[in-house]
């Protein structure tokens, strides 16, 4: 906690230098100082499809989602992982905890920032990809490594991913194992597979598709294929569609990859 207190000492020296000069701060100096230099947390309570949440937030953004009714273990929760306090908000954040429901609920609309500085290059590299995955569809823990330009490191996406502070909101359950299993969540693959559901996607006929080896869909009528989990691969028809293993079996019978889902690369799914 020393670490906290001194760090806390540039804003408290800025704040008394100007008490001393008599000069008259303006009343929000203070906060946004001492926001800069460590930043104060507020919680608040949401209802979510998958039962009650909380929802922490700073000046630079959400900083935590944590699960759960019981607000003294979401505040601890977070002390333990972040080194700092979080308090009850004083007053509702609307708009926030509205921009945060809405994309629960599948809107696009309201920017939602997030406060990621307590995390490594890496890890806020892995969540911003996962940002990217679109609502209704997945990608794989390899699709993610080889993105972010470190094709080798996908044991280490799915740490990220699991420990990632701000679950729902930043979308890691839109990332499934690249054997086609849905695979681990922080909050338990059940809810994984309910919110994957609740998002338009069918985990059952996934897994069915991986376990008969099918991991690409490609459509007869134009030659392009996809990860199954592309909202593309969903509305091939029937009979134009066309399964493959992978991608070097796509492309030997000329199949191009998808520009949507990006599937190719050999090895996508060696891990
Ligand atoms: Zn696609």
């Amino acid at each position: 906690m020393n670490d906290r207190h001194e760090s806390l000492e540039p804003a408290r020296t800025i704040v008394a230098g100007l008490r001393g000069l008599r000069a008259t701060a303006p009343a929000h100096l203070a906060p946004e100082v001492l926001a800069r230099v460590a930043p104060t947390d507020s919680y608040a309570a949401l209802e979510s499809p998958i039962g009650p949440l909380f929802v922490a937030y700073n000046a630079k953004g959400i900083s935590a989602i944590g699960r759960g009714s019981d607000p003294e273990a979401f505040e601890e929760h977070f002390r333990e992982r972040y080194g700092r306090r979080v308090r009850p908000a004083s007053e509702a954040p609307g708009q926030l905890l509205d921009t945060v429901r809405r994309r629960l609920s599948g809107e696009r609309d309201g920017e939602l920032r997030f406060d990621l500085d307590a995390l490594s290059e890496f890890e806020r590299a892995v969540l911003r990809k996962a940002l990217e995955i679109p609502r209704g569809e997945v990608r794989s823990y390899a699709w993610i490594a080889r993105e972010i330009g470190r094709p080798r490191a996908v044991r280490a996406v799915g740490s990220a991913l699991a420990r990632n502070p701000i679950p729902l909101a930043i979308p890691c359950h839109r990332v499934v194992r690249s054997d086609g299993r849905i695979g681990e969540y922080a909050w338990g693959t059940a809810t994984k597979r309910a919110v994957l559901t609740s998002e338009g996607l069918d985990p059952d006929q996934l897994e069915e598709l991986a376990r008969a080896g099918i991991h690409y869909l490609a459509s007869s009528r134009d030659h392009v294929f996809c990860s199954t989990g592309c909202r593309y691969a969903r509305r091939i028809l029937p009979r134009n569609r066309v399964a493959f293993r992978s991608v070097e079996e796509a492309a030997a019978e000329g199949y191009r990859p998808c520009h949507h889902c990006r599937p190719a690369i050999p090895a996508d799914h060696a891990a």
